[in-house]
């Protein structure tokens, strides 16, 4: 069984104190001990930003990509071994900013990923620049006068685009986000978690006690396999309006599965040692 010793690294996590990325990082830990993820069976994924640097403090098979990338070298990831548990760990500039084309189109194809989205509401590496989910009017160091800019809405983004789990939670609600990870990560395609994750240096809007008087959580009522209830609900956000919770869910063959060639021999045991390509280069040159 994995340990927590298991996932430590001798690096200590540099992020500043207070900052929402510590409790995301325990949450992962806790959920990859009870769930038994562990070099051998789980890979990361991140993008550039102070989310990034989690790939340091953990010790698990991971690659640090490039700005917005993520997501692409996941899916190859995954595809070629879709036994791996593979996660994105992304932040909403990397993701909507730099990777916004990947996005959509790692959702649309259902990609089989759990995707871990750090939303801070700005670029907190670069010391607080606006991105695309910084709200309208706010002020930052690139828009001192206000953002002249309207947010997208990464919940919308995601449920419209063709992701089949979508879920929102507070960074410190880790027994949330421990159990939403566990859940995404079962779910067969798509799967992102919008986490609310305070920058305590550079945004002072979205704080702790911001997420902490304002956040609810969707009842049980609420039909997760619904679209347009759950496209509705994804509209919400403001005074003691922000859900938390799976706000869709379905169903749907994850893009792995479409290739039958594929269905009882995955592409990493497959044998190219001894595969001469002669042919194939007197072909085409
Ligand atoms: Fe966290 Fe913001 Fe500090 Fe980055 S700058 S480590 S996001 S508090």
């Amino acid at each position: 069984m994995t340990t927590m010793a298991d996932l430590q690294t001798p690096n200590m996590p540099t992020w500043c104190p207070g900052c929402g990325n510590f409790p995301i990082w325990v949450s992962f830990k806790n959920a990859a001990v009870s769930q038994d993820w562990n070099n051998r069976n789980t890979s990361i994924v991140a993008g550039i930003g102070c989310h990034g640097h989690l790939v340091n403090f953990t010790k698990m098979t991971a690659i640090e990509g490039l700005h917005g990338r993520p997501l692409p070298v996941a899916s190859g990831l995954k595809l070629a071994n879709p036994s791996l548990n593979v996660f994105v760990f992304t932040g909403d500039g990397d993701c909507f900013g730099e990777g916004g084309n990947h996005f959509i189109h790692s959702a649309r194809r259902n990609h089989n990923l759990t995707v871990i989205l750090h939303d801070n509401g700005l670029y907190a590496l670069t010391t607080g620049q606006t991105s695309p989910l910084t709200q309208h009017n706010v002020k930052t160091k690139s828009t001192p006068n206000g953002n002249p800019d309207f947010p997208l809405n990464p919940l919308v983004m995601a449920i419209s685009a063709g992701a089949t789990f979508v879920a929102r939670c507070y960074a410190s609600d880790m027994a949330q986000l421990q159990e939403m990870m566990i859940k995404a990560n079962n779910h067969q395609g798509f799967a992102i978690i919008d986490i609310l994750q305070p920058c305590v240096t550079f945004n002072k809007i979205l704080t702790h006690q911001f997420y902490q008087e304002n956040t609810y959580y969707l009842p049980e009522t609420h039909n997760k396999n619904d679209k347009i209830e759950a496209l509705k609900k994804a509209y919400e956000f403001g005074e003691k309006s922000i859900p938390l919770g799976i706000f869709y869910e379905e169903q749907k063959t994850p893009f792995e599965k479409e290739f039958q060639h594929l269905e009882n021999q995955d592409l990493i045991k497959i044998d190219v040692t001894n595969r001469s390509l002669e042919k194939t280069f007197e072909k085409y040159y």
